[in-house]
């Protein structure tokens, strides 16, 4: 489990004697630096680095970054809130150290996702890790709710050097082919030695569908250490990749058309041990508290998108029919709903029943879409909002009228529709409080400004590379 403590000037208790013996340990294993990571509001990850040796003073102190990062847009110009985009200021970063690991990919580094505070010792407002373990801890205490939740990551691996920002796929056989996996036979069995090394549980690694596409499943975790998951998970993707001459690009939408890479979010919800989403007498097997749940993140949906797909290039891959969950609908096991109910296999229900929310991509900082979806949810399940009826097949093919009767709307096609859902949502902005939902806005616009006249291969081409 994640720790839910606030890092606090000093280091939190054990940590300096802790980050101590780990340096003797990562030194003796020769690593010479530790990346300090996390993830901007643009969904940019974004680290610094220290030698090993000042990792002790690292937990103890946290290591100096400006604040003016929450409002980096992608392509590093920066906008402003009435609170941050100033010059001014400084942060402390602080490891978290039940999060540490040795990368298998990168000889000589570990790596570990930070929670930023002020130079006053306060949690800093715009940090997404300490908002998402403040929404975590509030489920605990309020509802005693606990969570798991496990991002699904899609990328497509290119021909290195790329030229021009050209995207060359580094394979040629079918959809999920076997050609395709003995075409980057040595990259894919490098990278399961590599999770295997770093402790990182991988469920499934597979050739997808579009060109040069790849995805891996692994398994489900608390949510905060579910989010930095996917971090490292990436980390160590391109890290590899480099190894062996070939880019990767996690963008939404490597190119305008076609199909893009998703980042599809498992969630469950569990009460004293016992998953909601299995043995209940709602349907599938759902409690009621799990069909609410489910409620609560299909109702906000449009608005959830301002964090989930936060990128122009997220509206690429948004259409219709391509397995992105464009609709507000819900079904078990239905690829085209945004909502997908997993039961799980017979024998196995209790452990993996979940729901499955696909107009996530990539571009999403990890904790605030968990935060979000998680705050939506709760909203749903203590207000016993009722889940609308099962929708099967391609939501699609409803008739407008069939549809609106079934409450099935189409998500927002562009950002700047998300970002007025957003601004509309007052529950999704106080879960994040009003400096990060402030943030949102100006990096969501800032984004819309950046690629204002650009038709959609340039929009495309100008995230290709980002995430
Ligand atoms: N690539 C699809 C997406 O953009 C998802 C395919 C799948 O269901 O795995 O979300
Ligand atoms: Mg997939």
């Amino acid at each position: 489990m994640t720790t839910l403590a606030d890092p606090i000037p000093g280091g939190r208790p054990g940590d300096v004697e802790r980050a101590g013996a780990l340096t003797e340990e990562l030194t003796g294993r020769g690593v010479h630096g530790v990346v300090l990571a996390y993830v901007d509001t643009a969904g940019v990850g974004r680290v610094k680095t220290i030698p090993t040796a000042k990792l002790a003073s690292a937990a103890a102190w946290g290591v100096g970054m400006s604040p003016v990062f929450d409002t980096f847009l992608a392509n590093d110009s920066i906008v402003s809130t009435d609170v941050l985009g100033s010059p001014d200021g400084d942060l402390r970063l602080y490891p978290d150290l039940d999060q540490l690991v040795v990368l298998a990919g990168q000889p000589g580094w570990a790596w570990a996702p930070v929670d930023r505070i002020t130079q006053e010792g306060e949690p800093h407002p715009g940090c997404s890790r300490t908002v998402l373990r403040r929404v975590v801890a509030e489920a605990a205490e309020r509802h005693g709710l606990s969570f798991k939740a496990g991002i699904e990551i899609e990328w497509a691996v290119g021909q290195g050097p790329a030229e021009g920002g050209d995207f060359v796929p580094a394979l040629s056989g079918p959809a999920y082919s076997a050609t395709r996996q003995v075409e980057l036979s040595d990259y894919t069995a490098d990278l399961l030695a590599a999770f295997a090394a770093q402790g990182v549980d991988v469920e499934q690694i597979h050739p997808e569908y579009a060109a040069g596409q790849f995805e891996i499943s692994v398994g489900a975790l608390d949510p905060v250490a579910a989010a930095d998951r996917s971090v490292l998970v990436r980390q160590t993707i391109r890290a590899v990749a480099q190894r062996h001459g070939l880019v990767v690009s996690f963008a939404p939408a490597v190119f305008a058309q076609g199909v893009g890479n998703g980042g599809h979010v498992h969630l469950s919800a569990w009460r004293d041990g016992v998953n909601l989403h299995s043995g209940g007498e709602a349907r599938y097997g759902m409690t009621a508290d799990a069909e609410s749940f489910a409620a609560g993140v299909l109702a906000r949906l449009p608005a959830l998108t301002a964090v989930t797909a936060p990128s122009p290039a997220s509206y690429l891959r948004l259409k219709p029919s391509q397995w992105a969950g464009v609709f507000t609908a819900w079904g078990r096991e239905t690829r085209e709903a945004a909502v997908r109910i997993v039961t799980g296999t017979a024998g196995l229900r209790d452990q993996a029943a979940n729901l499955e929310v696909k107009p996530v991509d990539l571009a999403a900082n990890p904790y605030l879409a968990l935060a979000c979806l998680i705050t939506a949810g709760l909203d749903g399940l203590t207000s016993s909002t009722p889940l609308p009826e099962e929708i099967t097949g391609d939501p699609a093919r409803l008739e407008p009228a069939d549809a609106a009767a079934r409450g099935v709307r189409r998500l927002p096609v562009s950002l700047s529709e998300s970002v007025e859902e957003f601004r509309k949502d007052e529950l999704l902005r106080a879960a994040l409080g009003p400096v990060l939902a402030d943030a949102v806005i100006a990096v969501r616009q800032g984004e819309i400004a950046a690629v204002d006249g650009l038709d959609d291969e340039r929009v495309a081409a100008a995230y290709r590379w980002k995430y």
